[in-house]
Order: structure tokens, then C-alpha cells, then sequence
């Protein structure tokens, strides 16, 4: 058996589900099955009203909190919003940044999500990146270029000392919530390409960043994905509301 080179990193995004009682049961019921593993990391990232709930189901687990998104400023007049300082203050790790129901539905641009990772890391959290292209720019074959500049316009200004806390999410748009989900092979294919560029950023330092893979990622497919050495995790959605399974993909087997 070979080891990974970096450290798995399995994170279930709840998206706008569940009340904060219910995820905290929900919560509950993934940290009881999980024993920690060095070769990994599990989290989850529930709702803004649950995170404080979640957080207290999974003290002294090894079930990690992760949010879906902050803001990009510290604190200040901007009603309805949620700063990294506050996420860092009830034991958040991880934040996702840049999903694509955040560019679709809420108008997210690549600057704005440049300025959620710098503000990430300022305060502490690892952000999360997600990039991936649609199906119409499959098709035309563009899907190589959409993520590269999504990638780089999202890290612009990153400093090489703060890579290692950085993932990235590879989530071809057309594979989040279908049911279809990328062969390991295309997601090998286009993790390859997100390192290259990863390296030419950061050099070294960018043997650290973990690339997952997102988009129907089920209790189905999560071997053959993580079989695949150019796969460093995986980002679930919906099968990561349903505890039994979401326990499975985390206890996905090793590479031989
Ligand atoms: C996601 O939204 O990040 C995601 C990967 O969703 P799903 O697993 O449901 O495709």
C-alpha cells in the first residue's frame, strides 16, 4: 500500500439544509462512527445557524466545523453578513469559497472571492477554493481555461507562506447534485492541471495544497476517486446529509 502525500481531506457541505437542531443530531450521529486517522480529516459545514450547535455536537470528536462562506471584510456596517473572525470564533476550520451555487445564485465573482480568501486567511481559517466549469464550456472544450483563470484570479496575491493552508475544490458545475459525476479519470485529468498551476504559484510550497473533488461524489464512487493519486479529497453534498453514508465516504479505502 502507498501512502498519500497529503493528508485526505473528506468535507460534507449541508448547503441550506436542516434546522441548527437538526444538524446538531446529524452531527452527532457522523462523530460518533468516525475514529480519527492520521492519513485524513473530516468536517462539515452547516448553515450559519447551526454552526454554533454543530460546533458543541463534535467538541472532542474528530469531526472538524467548516463553514459555506464569510465575508470579506473583518466587521463593519454589512447587515445580514458573517466575518472570518466570527467563523474563527466558534472553532470553524475550514470555509468554503467560490461555490457555484454562490457565483450563480448570489452573483459571486471571481474578485469577490479572491477577497473571501485573503480575508480566510488573515483570520486564521483554511479557505477552501472551489473552482469548475460549466457544461457548456465542456463542451466547447474551454473547460481547461475556465478553471485555470478562475484559480488564478481567486489566488491573486496569496503569498507562497500561506499556501499550505490553503484546498482547492475542482466541482465541474454540471456534476453538483446530477447524479453524475466526473470519471476518476477527468477528475485526475483536470486536478493534474489545477497543480501544475498551483506550482508555478507557490513552488514547494504547493506539494501542501489539497485538491478535492466535488459533484455527486457518493458512497458509489468514492473508492474509484480516491484511488486515484491526483485526488486529495472529496466535497459532498448531498450524500453528506444522510449520516450512514456520509460515514462510508469518509471510511473510503485507501489507495493500493
Ligand atoms: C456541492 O455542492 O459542493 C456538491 C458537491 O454537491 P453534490 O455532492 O450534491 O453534487
Amino acid at each position: 500500500m502507498t501512502s498519500r502525500r497529503r493528508r485526505a481531506l473528506v468535507l460534507g457541505n449541508w448547503k441550506m439544509h436542516m434546522t441548527a437542531t437538526a444538524a446538531g443530531d446529524a452531527a452527532r450521529a457522523i462523530a460518533r462512527q468516525l475514529t480519527a486517522a492520521r492519513d485524513r480529516e473530516v468536517a462539515v459545514a452547516p448553515p450559519f445557524t447551526a454552526l454554533q450547535t454543530v460546533g458543541e455536537a463534535v467538541r472532542d470528536s474528530p469531526l472538524l466545523l467548516a463553514a459555506q462562506n464569510l465575508f470579506w471584510e473583518d466587521e463593519g456596517p454589512y447587515t445580514g453578513e458573517i466575518s472570518g473572525p466570527m467563523l474563527a470564533g466558534i472553532g470553524v476550520t475550514y470555509v468554503l469559497v467560490g461555490h457555484s451555487e454562490r457565483r450563480v445564485w448570489l452573483g459571486e465573482t471571481d474578485r469577490v472571492v479572491n477577497h473571501k480568501v485573503a480575508a480566510a486567511l488573515r483570520c486564521g481559517l483554511r479557505p477552501v477554493v472551489c473552482v469548475g466549469e460549466d457544461q457548456e464550456a465542456r463542451a466547447a472544450g474551454r473547460a481547461g481555461r475556465i478553471v485555470r483563470d478562475q484559480l488564478l484570479l481567486a489566488l491573486a496575491g496569496v503569498a507562497r507562506g500561506e499556501a499550505a493552508r490553503l484546498a482547492v475544490a475542482y466541482e465541474p458545475v454540471w456534476a453538483i447534485g446530477t447524479g453524475r459525476a466526473a470519471t476518476p479519470d477527468d477528475a485526475a485529468e483536470m486536478h493534474a492541471l489545477i497543480r501544475v498551476e498551483l506550482e508555478a504559484l507557490f513552488a514547494d510550497e504547493a506539494g501542501a495544497i489539497r485538491i478535492l473533488y466535488g459533484g455527486s461524489v457518493s458512497e458509489r464512487n468514492i473508492d474509484s476517486l480516491m484511488a486515484r493519486a491526483e485526488v486529495d479529497g472529496v466535497l459532498v453534498g448531498g450524500a453528506s446529509l444522510r449520516p450512514a453514508e456520509f460515514v462510508r465516504i469518509a471510511a473510503f479505502a485507501p489507495a493500493a
